[in-house]
């Protein structure tokens, strides 16, 4: 049985409704209320205080498929973009949600039996973590669904205690794996070869049981709930008969439509899957009223463009491209977010700035990188090289790790950090002095770059990039 991604987010959606369960639209990428979070990240985070007691809605089961990016945070995928078959910046999250209605058994069953009923999944390729001291849950899997005991593994804090954030809603977890056979290189999870594409984690059944507090102190939750999600471009994949996201319908024509802006006819390029899944989050990003910026959400964002605009660049781009790859976009996913093409206008605009400021600066600063790179005797890039990229030419650390990376190489992170320390306190000295000096050492600072404020925070940018 083939779907495409649109018949399986409905397929999903129905199934819960038949089950009692509310269809709630997806929420904004930028959580309201909540500055404990940079972007929504999974399908819970609209309901997060419904979970903590403190928001009443006129039902006690839902369904959504939630937008959700990835891309700074707790949850931070954006370095895995291009090097694995399943992590994006921007997906789907397909979820169920009981709040102290139904929980462990029923939450099983109902994903068990979405999965081999309706979606006709072989049990067989079905493997499941759960959470190490979770014997209740294991004894459902094993005992009442009949998945062989082999096939369910116990696995720590890290992968099966699932935590929004640093604070709020948490709970054990259990894990639903699909095995996309040996062709594929990598193992079962709890296994060192589990980071490989062949198990690919589909669906996450998180018992929330309890609120972290800032301390870290557990206060249990008032009512035990439910929360799941399934990532919509991996259950994709496997409907599809394809061992990628980025073969599925969705990306490929995203895929193909970059291809033809940048003019390439390899539709393996790393860099052309890496654009197709930039478009996504920049668009529905600046949809949901975040634009280019030197902070916070914006320079994320900021930070998405420029890596997508350098690696069409690497492909032979030599004019904006990234903006008309949102009228594609809208084609393939307009359905779904009609949003899209209301804000068509205001998506292109920003994207096609933001191209156009960095493209002033984009290939001097990549000759100055390649000149380093090839002068290189060790394998790291000194941190005052990387601040020039960033000072001058307009360069995330991250984007300058990013062409390292493929490179074999990597940037000096603390030297980074120390050398914009450095001209932070160059600049606080220097307002300190009369009017005239202070000029003439700004004129010095002048930059060809000028898209920076001076007061832009140091330790900001490297946590960023951390995360
Ligand atoms: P992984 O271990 O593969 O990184 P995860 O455990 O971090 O996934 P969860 O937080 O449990 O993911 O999110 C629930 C589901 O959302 C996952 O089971 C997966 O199907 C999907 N998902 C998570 N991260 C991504 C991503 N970056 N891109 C696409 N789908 C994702
Ligand atoms: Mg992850
Ligand atoms: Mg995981
Ligand atoms: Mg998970």
């Amino acid at each position: 049985m083939t779907m495409t991604s649109a018949e399986i987010r409905s397929a999903f959606l129905n199934y819960f409704a038949d089950r009692g369960h509310e269809i709630v639209p997806s929420g904004s990428l930028i959580p309201h209320n909540d500055d404990t979070l940079l972007f929504t990240n999974a399908g819970m985070v609209p309901f997060k205080d419904v979970f903590l007691g403190s928001d009443k809605r006129n039902y006690t089961r839902a369904t959504s498929a939630q937008r959700c990016v990835r891309a700074g945070g707790k949850h931070n995928d954006l370095e895995n973009v291009g090097y694995t078959a399943r992590h994006h910046t921007f997906f789907e999250m397909l979820g169920n949600f009981s709040f102290g209605d139904y929980f462990k058994r029923e939450a099983i069953q109902y994903s068990w039996d979405f999965l081999t009923k309706e979606l006709k999944l072989p049990a067989e390729k079905l493997w499941v973590t759960i959470f190490e001291t979770d014997d209740e849950a294991h004894d459902i899997w094993v005992n009442e669904i009949g998945v062989p005991a082999d096939r369910v593994s116990r696995i720590g804090e890290k992968d099966n205690f699932w935590s929004m954030g640093d604070t709020g809603p948490c709970g054990p977890c259990s894990e639903i794996f699909f095995d996309h056979g040996e062709e594929v290189w990598g193992g079962p999870p709890g296994t060192p070869e589990e980071d490989g594409d062949r198990y690919i984690e589909i669906w996450n059944l998180v018992f929330m049981q309890y609120n972290r507090q800032p301390g870290g102190e557990m206060q249990p939750l008032a009512k035990q709930s439910i929360d799941t999600g399934m990532g919509l471009e991996r259950i994709a994949a496997i409907m599809q008969g394809v061992h990628s996201n980025y073969e599925t319908d969705t990306f490929q024509a995203l895929i193909k439509a970059a291809a033809t802006q940048v003019g390439v006819d390899d539709l393996q390029e790393q860099s052309l899957r890496v654009i197709a899944d930039h478009i996504r989050s920049c668009s529905f990003l600046i949809v949901d009223g975040v634009l280019p910026s030197n902070e916070g959400r914006g320079y994320v964002l900021r930070r998405i463009i420029r890596r997508a605009v350098r690696h069409g660049n690497k492909l032979g781009a030599d004019e904006p491209f990234f903006y008309r790859l949102v009228d594609g976009l809208i084609k393939e996913m307009g359905e779904a977010y009609p949003e899209l093409a209301q804000n068509q206008q205001r998506i292109e605009q920003a994207l096609l700035q933001e191209e156009q400021q960095f493209a002033r600066t984009l290939q001097r600063g990549l000759s100055i990188l390649d000149d380093a790179l090839s002068e290189l005797s060790g394998d790291i890039i000194p941190g005052d090289i990387a601040f020039k990229l960033y000072d001058t030419y307009g360069f995330p650390l991250d984007l300058t790790a990013d062409v390292a990376r493929e490179r074999g190489v990597k940037v000096d992170e603390q030297g980074f950090a120390d050398a914009m320390d450095e001209q932070r306190s160059r600049a606080q000295q220097a307002s300190q002095f009369t009017t005239d000096y202070s000029k003439q050492i700004k004129s010095e600072q002048v930059t060809e770059f000028s898209g920076y404020a001076q007061s832009e925070d140091s330790s900001e940018v490297v946590e960023l990039f951390h995360e």
